[in-house]
């Protein structure tokens, strides 16, 4: 029996043995399907993606298939994934979506990926459906990505986890949101990070800038996206959260279109190339590509991936046509857009060990929410440390609490993080707007206003520092 098993299960973890080795990877995206698909003809399109992809010569290539992504009446990824070849399973990445999912639910998931050898896993959160309002969103459960990965990392079989980060973020409080929310699931036992897909290479650099300077050296993988004029469309009416579009490349796309459409996906896959060569030269260690699902286009992208890693073997020689190519578009939502570093993008790596970040500037908080963040500081000090219902009606009035079991309010800067549409403690979700409003409610993402606050009070590198050195989950390390 043990000998069968032997036969059929590949030795380790190939996609977890090419990150440690530096192998560039690249993974193609597949969504798992609406649930009124018929399954055996969706297994079958995965599989033919599959064959595909990984037939391509000179590049590490695999399939990451995601969960859940815009519609909650899909296949579960963890399920739509056993159409793939079991002799492949450990070469991909499935994702695993925290929303309308239980902890119960998330643990027979697990179960079930385990079960399926399906050990390379990305827990996300999960996005709002497009369409819903803020009370739906509040009725839904959003399983906090940290907490599945600190559950999944807990369970005794080998799985190897993603973490997401949302490095187009354009205020410095959202920016470091990201980041130290990214952190905390590195400490919560994700071993690798996708980065969520977007066209500023200076915020990637950022990110890569940011890790590197604090000794944190996990594996990272940009989510790229090979477009379409109906996928540019979704992007701009805004189904697919978290994802931006300047105006300035949408003036540049609109451009593409003019000409014809042999024209745009001749643009589409040079820019592609031009992006996918600088993730490598920026020290990423591979890309997932998002908009090439079908198997024909996904050979293509990927043979044109595999030619553009030859043919850019320099930092210098890449820069040069990046800047003829791409650089001319401002990838950036708004002037005085925030970048925590000066001098991105004129070399490959810092010329110190730690780079010096940028100056955030004069704190911006108006005179009402000092007065208000005073108040709320004089009245719930302790809250933490007293019974989660004293003083209720006060904090009902002043913090819009919403009454739950352990009150966190002074470790918060006072804003009760119930508040998130979603009500996720430990950071912005991926869906944050460049700007730092919210994904789905009106005004600024609550986690953007405690970092904003704990810069005004002069708490913020504190933050950073415990967040830092909260120590590792080193069960998987
Ligand atoms: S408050 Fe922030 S974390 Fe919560 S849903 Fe809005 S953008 Fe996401």
């Amino acid at each position: 029996m043990g000998d069968q098993m032997e036969s059929v299960t590949p030795p380790g973890n190939r996609f977890r043995n090419a990150l440690s080795n530096g192998e560039f990877v690249l993974l193609v995206e597949s969504s798992s399907p609406s649930l009124s698909n018929d399954p055996i003809a969706a297994g079958e399109r995965l599989a033919a993606l599959e064959s595909a992809v990984l037939s391509v010569p000179g590049i590490n290539a695999a399939l990451a298939v995601t969960d859940r992504y815009l519609s909650l009446d899909s296949w579960r990824a963890v399920e739509y994934a056993n159409a793939l070849r079991e002799e492949n399973r450990d070469r991909h990445v499935i994702y695993l979506s925290g929303r309308n999912t239980t902890v119960e639910e998330l643990e027979q998931l697990a179960d079930a990926a385990a079960k399926s050898r399906n050990f390379n896993i990305v827990p996300v959160s999960g996005n709002c459906i497009p369409g819903d309002t803020v009370r739906e969103c509040r009725k839904r459960i959003f399983t906090e990505s940290v907490e599945i990965i600190r559950g999944l990392a807990a369970r005794p079989q080998p799985f190897f986890l993603g973490g997401t980060v949302n490095p187009y973020a354009y205020t410095p409080y959202t920016m470091m949101g990201q980041y130290f929310k990214l952190v905390k699931k590195l400490n919560a036992g994700a071993s690798f990070v996708v980065a969520q897909a977007g066209w500023d290479m200076l915020k990637l650099q950022s990110l890569r800038w940011y890790f590197t300077g604090r000794n944190l050296y996990d594996p990272m993988i940009a989510r790229l996206v090979l477009l379409t004029p109906t996928l540019v469309e979704k992007i701009l009416a805004g189904e697919y959260p978290g994802i931006y579009i300047s105006r300035d490349f949408q003036k540049i796309l609109e451009k593409e279109l003019r000409y014809s459409m042999n024209q745009f996906e001749a643009a589409q896959y040079r820019r592609l190339e031009l992006q996918a060569a600088g993730c490598r030269l920026l020290g990423f260690s591979g890309i997932q590509l998002a908009g090439a699902e079908f198997p024909s286009r996904a050979k293509i992208a990927a043979e044109r991936i595999a030619n553009a890693l030859r043919e850019f073997d320099s930092f210098d020689s890449w820069l040069e046509e990046y800047n003829s190519y791409l650089a001319r578009a401002e990838m950036s939502p708004f002037t005085n857009s925030f970048y925590l570093y000066d001098h991105t993008l004129r070399r490959a790596y810092p010329e110190e060990e730690h780079p010096t970040v940028r100056d955030f500037g004069e704190p911006k908080i108006s005179p009402g929410e000092k007065f208000a963040f005073r108040l709320r500081r004089f009245l719930f000090e302790h809250a933490d440390k007293q019974r989660a219902d004293s003083r209720r009606l006060l904090k009902h009035l002043f913090a819009s609490c919403r009454g739950c079991a352990e009150c966190r309010l002074p470790h918060t800067k006072f804003v009760c993080p119930e508040s998130c549409p979603k009500r996720l403690p430990n950071g912005p979700c991926g869906g944050v707007k460049p700007t730092g409003e919210c994904e789905i409610a009106p005004g600024e993402c609550i986690h953007s206003k405690i970092l904003r606050l704990s810069y005004w009070d002069e708490s913020m590198q504190t933050l950073e520092d415990n967040i830092l050195n909260s120590g590792r989950n080193e069960s998987f390390h």
